[in-house]
């Protein structure tokens, strides 16, 4: 198995534990089934960090949309099996254009699965045939599916430009659990790529964040024994390094929370609901993992100053 085999894996297994937390009532997708093959229940403490991360990307994604009004874009990078696009549209938000990215791999099993779902094609399109696959890659009028490795930006930005994008329009990136995997000087060319070629951007990012104490470790190491290198762990030393990272190549400025002050943060009402759902007995677990993911957001050129403060 090769390092980037092992890195492609690791989307098999956030499409489980998403299923397993939807199964179990924590938040709505009416897609993931589309996505997965069998279920297993997860434990309590996954799914609750699932719940955090999937809730705490929404938010920071609807204050962006909220600024930009649907006169926006996004670009999901690693987006795996993500059904973001769906659950969008089916709560009657479209965007300009969406656009995902990720290894050709994935994208052709992606691209696969969607041409064996009538619901998946008909909320792209009532027209199924504005819905092209072609190889690794889906086109359709507000929805784009690209085949590529991040690192290579001569091919991402020719993809980028046959998926109609915009580089005037406001953008918001997403990435989770991506950027760890890459290589420090592949990620930052990245970013760096991004800041150059747009005007407005929001970044948000959810991975990994103080791996470099004991807890952190044994992460890193249960990650290891699965055949998965991070090799982008260096910016995963804590909320400072996150930030660092975007700064250093041309954003604005950036801002980083751990996922315990983004879970107290998520609307109280919701999380009541969520707290009943199943028991949980290992509290202390729960906590470690929260305290060792993270969202850092970024932006340059519109201001996302009132995001400033959770
Ligand atoms: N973001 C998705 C989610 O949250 O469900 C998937 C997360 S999975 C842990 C990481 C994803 O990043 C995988 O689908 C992997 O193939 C993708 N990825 C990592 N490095 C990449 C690269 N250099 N180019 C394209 N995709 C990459």
């Amino acid at each position: 198995m090769s390092f980037d085999d092992g890195v492609q894996a690791t989307n098999c297994d956030a499409t489980k534990c998403k299923y397993s937390a939807v199964k179990m009532g924590y938040w709505q997708d009416d897609f993931i089934q589309y996505f997965v093959t069998g279920y297993e229940r997860k434990t309590p403490e996954i799914n609750r960090g699932y719940y955090a991360r999937t809730k705490g990307v929404a938010m920071f994604m609807d204050k962006f949309l909220k600024k930009t009004g649907s006169n926006c874009q996004i670009i999901n990078l690693g987006a795996g099996f993500d059904t973001l696009y769906w659950r969008l549209k089916n709560s009657g938000i479209t965007v300009n254009n969406y656009i995902e990215i990720d290894f050709a791999s994935v994208t052709s099993k992606k691209c696969f699965l969607i041409k064996k779902s009538k619901i998946l094609l008909q909320t792209i399109s009532q027209q199924e045939d504005e819905v092209k696959i072609i190889g690794p890659d889906l086109h359709a009028p507000d929805y784009h599916i690209i085949g590529t490795d991040l690192r290579n930006l001569t091919e991402l930005d020719k993809k980028l430009t046959q998926s109609g994008i915009n580089f005037d329009v406001p953008t918001m990136f997403l990435t989770e659990c991506v950027l760890v995997y890459m290589e420090p000087e592949s990620s930052s060319m990245l970013l760096h790529w991004i800041a150059k070629k747009f005007n407005d951007i929001f970044f948000i990012n959810y991975e990994q964040v103080n791996m470099n104490d004991n807890f952190g470790r044994i992460m890193l190491d249960n990650l290891r024994s699965r055949g998965c290198q991070l090799a982008g762990v260096d910016a995963c030393l804590s909320p400072q390094t996150q930030m660092d990272r975007f700064v250093r190549v041309g954003w604005d400025s950036a801002r980083s929370w751990n996922m315990i002050n983004v879970y107290e943060y998520l609307p109280e009402e919701d999380r009541y609901r969520m707290e009943r759902l199943e028991m949980l007995d290992e509290l202390e677990l729960l906590q470690q993992l929260l305290q060792h993911y993270c969202i850092t957001i970024a932006w340059k050129g519109i201001t996302m100053a009132d995001v400033d403060h959770l």
